[in-house]
Formats: C-alpha cells, structure tokens, sequence
C-alpha cells in the first residue's frame, strides 16, 4: 500500500517519509494540488492514504479536497489534513468537505505513525 504527501514543504516530506517508511509503506510525494492529482490518476488503485496539506502554492489543500471528494474513484481514498495551529478553524471546513481526520504541524515522526496506524486501523 502507498501513502500519498501533498505538501509544499519538502522538510514536512521528510518528517513524513520518516514515518511511512519506518511503517512499511511506500510514500508517494506531490508538492501541490495539481501535482497531487497527477500522481492520483496514475496510482489511486494503490493509494491508501492521502496526507494533505491546506496551505500550498498553485491547488491548496481545501480545493484539492473538494475536486477529489467529487470523483467517484477518489473520493474512497481517506484523506488527513495536515496543517498549522493557526488553521484549526480550517479543520471543520475540511471535515465538512469530506476529510477524515487531521494532524497538526508542527509533529514528530513518532507522532505521524500513531495517527497514520489510527486512521488505518479505523479503516478512515
Ligand atoms: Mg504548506
């Protein structure tokens, strides 16, 4: 199974291949939205898990959110938000737009695998 990181953060990417890996998953990378749904349409049958982030160049977070929940296809892959402090009022837009479950920045890898295992093991 892979995970998929939509971030514009390439330090965020590392923290969370950290966790992936050391999980035993394949991380898949994208550094915004557009780029995310590249990677979306060549490997959605594989993706397990999408972490995403709300603020981002180009597609933020919100509005990737919204057009993957709106695919018949996509919308089956859960999503965790992954965002800043300053975003928490964002979370409930996002849960309301279909996102399953959130992680605040800033986290350790430690912290990153329990919330990847709890949103797996809840089958989010
Ligand atoms: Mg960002």
């Amino acid at each position: 199974m892979k995970i998929l990181s939509i971030d514009d953060s390439s330090i965020v990417r590392k923290i969370i291949r950290g966790a992936v890996e050391t999980l035993g998953y394949e991380l898949l990378e994208a550094c915004d939205g557009i780029e995310g749904f590249l990677v979306l349409e060549k490997e959605y049958k594989n993706i397990g898990l999408i972490l995403l982030d709300w603020n981002m160049p180009g597609m933020n977070g919100y509005e990737f959110l919204k057009k993957a929940k709106a695919n018949n296809e996509y919308k089956k892959i859960p999503v965790m938000m992954v965002t800043t402090e300053t975003e928490e009022g964002n979370i409930v837009k996002s849960i309301q737009a279909g996102a399953e479950n959130y992680m605040i920045k800033p986290f350790t890898i430690e912290e990153m695998m329990k919330k990847i295992l709890e949103c797996l093991g809840n089958g989010c």
